[in-house]
């Protein structure tokens, strides 16, 4: 989503609403995918939140939300999982031209810029694009697996049935370690 910040940049206004949702699949932004196992339901990325000029600061400020699919790393059963979290931007207005441009002190020696870049969302004349950066701290904060419950027992590796919804008819074989049935053997051997 471009979210337009001229009334920020001409000073008429000091503060933009937004709200909006996106798709992360039709995005144009380019930014690292999410997790092959990760599938955004139908009414996608929820981003609501604020571009506000605080004396020649400009911060964005959003909420994000959504809801996804996944599946259990354990039984592979079908997961509806939400996630929310914050995303915190100073605004950085890049590129030549009239008006307000970033201040050169930020720079270091060799030009490059010395604050975490992190944190900052780069900006033109005109609008920022922050879809990228919502879509690199959502894969970030995604937990890296996924269980139907903690004690999830997972498959039969035999059978492949999940578990949990009680036995499955194959037998369970003991394992027995060899030094422990010498053992066992010599103790029963004794008497
Ligand atoms: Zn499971
Ligand atoms: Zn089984």
């Amino acid at each position: 989503m471009k979210i337009d910040i001229t009334e920020l940049m001409n000073h008429r206004s000091y503060r933009i609403d937004f709200d909006y949702r996106f798709d992360p699949g039709k995005t144009d932004a380019e930014c690292v995918g999410l997790p092959d196992d990760i599938r955004i339901c139908e009414n996608g990325i929820h981003v609501t939140g604020t571009v506000s000029d605080n004396l020649g600061i400009m911060t964005f400020s959003a909420e994000v939300s959504a809801e996804y699919e996944t599946v259990c790393a354990r039984c592979l059963e079908e997961l509806h999982r939400s996630i929310d979290f914050p995303v915190e931007r100073t605004v950085v207005v890049s590129g030549s031209g009239s008006g307000r441009s970033f201040d050169k002190s930020h720079l270091s020696d060799d030009g490059e810029w010395d604050g975490v870049t992190d944190d900052v969302l780069f900006a033109n004349e005109s609008w920022i694009l922050p879809d990228a950066d919502i879509i690199e701290e959502l894969s970030l904060r995604l937990p890296m697996f996924s269980l139907c419950s903690d004690d999830c027992p997972g498959l039969c590796p035999k059978c492949g049935k999940p578990l949990k919804d009680g036995p499955c008819g194959c037998e369970e074989e003991e394992y027995v370690n060899p030094q422990m049935a010498i053992l066992k053997k010599l103790l029963e051997n004794k008497d």
